[in-house]
């Protein structure tokens, strides 16, 4: 068994009035997510929120700040034989420059999503779950 730290962010824009949150679609398991990765996978000691930041540049092309830090989550699966248990913290983030045209390989689809249907799009209900909590924060 091993355990597994990422970070990441559940980043917001307004526009027009209307409140989009930064979606992708995953390039390895296909499932749509927020931006996230492993903690420290670049650079030894690296913090959770650096972490976050650097994740959501990579995967989705976005700058983003950090307001919130949000409950992490938990998961399990299976890799190479083994079962992984991962730790997630996600952080509520304001997209502050960046474009999403500039996404890395790791996603195959960057969309900034309407409010209402993102937790529509998510796939995995503990995302779904951490959403509850960051919509409830965002105004
Ligand atoms: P990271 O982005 O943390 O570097 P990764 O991209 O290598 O990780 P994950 O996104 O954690 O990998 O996916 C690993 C496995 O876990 C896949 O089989 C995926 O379907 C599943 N998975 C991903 N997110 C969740 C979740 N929130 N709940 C349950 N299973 C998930």
């Amino acid at each position: 068994m091993r355990f597994e730290f990422s970070a990441g962010g559940i980043v917001h824009k307004k526009e027009a009035g209307s409140i989009y949150i930064l979606l992708g679609q995953h390039s390895g398991h296909k499932g749509w997510v927020f931006p996230k990765g492993l903690i420290g996978d670049h650079k030894k000691g690296e913090g959770k929120e650096e972490a976050a930041i650097r994740e959501v540049k990579e995967e989705t092309g976005v700058e983003a700040k950090i307001e919130k830090a949000l409950t992490p989550i938990t998961y399990w699966y299976v890799w190479d034989e083994e079962k992984r248990r991962k730790t997630v913290y996600y952080f509520l983030m304001k997209a502050v420059g960046g474009d999403v045209k500039k996404h890395d390989w790791e996603m195959s689809q960057v969309k900034w999503t309407e409010k209402e249907k993102v937790e529509q799009t998510l796939t995995y209900p503990s995302d779904k779950k951490v959403w509850k909590e960051a919509r409830k924060l965002l105004k």
